[in-house]
């Protein structure tokens, strides 16, 4: 494939996940295709891999039209989507290499080392271990090395690392850590810095499930009537760590994670669990289940600064370079990724990969003008995903000096309709929710006048100036 077909074929999976990306909303993106990578274009199929099973079948059972739909926008010719697992041989795949580059290195002055790697040849027997004990796989390069802290981290690493030096029979400081964070913020690579290094010792085991695995896992022993077994080996780890447990359903498979959480935390062992939401909007778990996890330290990490972003890439860079000594990306570059850059820790990294990939498949050096070319989709400069209904009702409100149960209120007088016109188009432009749930949420108005109050507004701020500044600043302090 020559560098230009490859181009094409990346710009045109760009298209397709932006297409995906518009018509499923952006919650339902990050939870179901940030992980989606192209394999291959053929005449009439296209080849598509994501890293687990459940997100496959999730993906075929809820999505697979809707991908082939975006797919056929661009190449009417596709009719068929092939998705498949891909092998965690990637992830086990460096760990090879970095033992050839590490004695490359030795006799290179102990220049640009990458820590992570150092690391990854000491933990090959953990992972082989680890995954013998039925763990999900692990990425060689998320250790506490290659973790950059920062103020939205700080806690949630200092507890995690307490977690991870903590020995067989010591008192259990907090039981279960629950860190939780939106998409590519740190959760997985944090947890797996846990699981390496508490398992660098011989004292200790600890395991690292992703709730699809404890749930496959589960589902698995009860058919082959093993599940007895199951718990047992689960009963004989020191810390058991569960990833993504937003992803655990079924009443069977709830009813046994409670169980095995009483019995864990019970017997005095440390459970580690991230999620991309606090408990208490677990809105699929049981009572009980909700308040023993909210029972322990419930952290939060926060989005990524800029500052922090910024070590993140030149990490990143550092990591590559130990297998492309010639790959260099300036610092004015990576400030410019990490100011342009603001989602999250996966499209930085990505952000890496496409320059490195540019600058071999090219023979160029990396500069601000590919860069910024590069990366132009993965640049968001507004999100409105987390902006609350109630947040926008407060603003509103105080800007136009009326209370909220005004706004709420069935009150006609001029000075409420209007702002809670304006409140309502900022409900729909900045929020992910329908309009029947506008209607609720401003006291049970039908969707017909939220409607109507969207369309009022927008045709309003394309003529009035004093309104359409009112509207820009409301935005500015609901987005900060
Ligand atoms: P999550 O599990 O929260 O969705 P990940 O742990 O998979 O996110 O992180 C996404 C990417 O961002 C990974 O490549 C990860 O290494 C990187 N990343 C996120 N936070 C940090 C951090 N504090 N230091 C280094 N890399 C980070
Ligand atoms: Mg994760």
């Amino acid at each position: 494939m020559t560098s230009n077909a490859a181009a094409t074929e990346q710009d045109r999976w760009t298209r397709v996940k932006g297409r995906l990306r518009s018509t499923v909303g952006e919650d339902v993106y990050s939870s179901w295709f940030a992980r989606m990578d192209l394999e291959a274009v053929s005449d009439e199929s296209v080849h598509l891999s994501v890293p687990t099973r459940f997100l496959k079948s999730w993906i075929q059972t809820h999505y697979a039209e809707r991908v082939l739909t975006c797919w056929q926008a661009e190449l009417p010719a596709v009719h068929r989507i092939d998705l498949t697992v891909r092998s965690p041989m990637r992830c086990a795949a460096p760990v090879k290499d970095a033992k050839a580059t590490l004695d490359e290195r030795r006799n290179d002055n102990g220049n640009h080392r990458g820590p992570t790697e150092l690391r990854a040849v000491a933990t090959v027997p953990v992972s082989a271990s680890h995954e013998a004990l039925g763990g999900s796989p692990l990425d060689p390069r998320l250790t506490f090395a290659s973790f950059v802290m920062g103020r939205s981290n700080t806690l949630a690493h200092a507890a995690a690392r307490q977690v991870a030096e903590g020995r067989r029979g010591d008192s259990v400081m907090f039981n279960p850590l629950y860190i939780h964070a939106g998409v590519g913020l740190g959760k997985t690579h944090l947890l797996q810095a846990v699981t390496w290094a508490g398992n660098s010792g011989p004292e200790r085991k600890v395991l690292y499930l992703t709730a699809e695995k404890f749930m496959y896992g589960f589902v698995a022993a009860l058919k082959t009537q093993t599940a007895l077994a199951f718990k047992e080996a689960l009963r004989g780890i020191d810390v058991l760590v569960i990833d993504d447990l937003q992803f655990l359903q079924g009443k069977s498979t709830q009813a046994e994670f409670c169980h095995t959480l009483n019995a864990l935390i019970d017997a005095g062992r440390q459970v580690v669990i991230a999620a991309d939401r606090p408990p208490s909007d677990l809105e699929s778990l049981d009572d009980r289940v909700r308040s023993r996890l909210a029972g322990g330290l419930v952290v939060e990490m926060g989005s990524l600064g800029e500052e922090l972003r910024l070590e993140i890439l030149k990490s990143r860079v550092a990591a590559a370079r130990v297998h492309h000594a010639s790959f260099d990306v300036p610092l004015p570059v990576l400030e410019y990724l990490a100011r342009a850059i603001t989602h999250n820790g996966r499209d930085l990294e990505g952000a890496i990969n496409r320059l490195l990939a540019h600058s071999k498949l090219n023979a160029q050096p990396v500069t601000l003008e590919m860069a910024e070319r590069e990366v132009r989709d993965l640049v968001r400069p507004q999100e409105p995903k987390r902006v609350k209904i109630e947040d926008i009702q407060r603003v509103v409100a105080r800007q136009y000096n009326v209370s909220r149960s005004d706004l709420l209120s069935s009150r006609r007088t001029a000075n409420v309709v209007r702002p809670r016109q304006v409140a309502m188009y900022l409900a729909k432009t900045l929020t992910l929710r329908s309009l029947p749930e506008i209607g609720r949420r401003f006291g049970g108005r039908d969707h017909t006048t939220v409607l109507h109050a969207v369309r009022k507004i927008e045709a309003l701020v394309s003529k009035d100036l004093t309104l359409s500044d009112e509207v820009e600043l409301l935005k500015r302090q609901l987005q900060d």
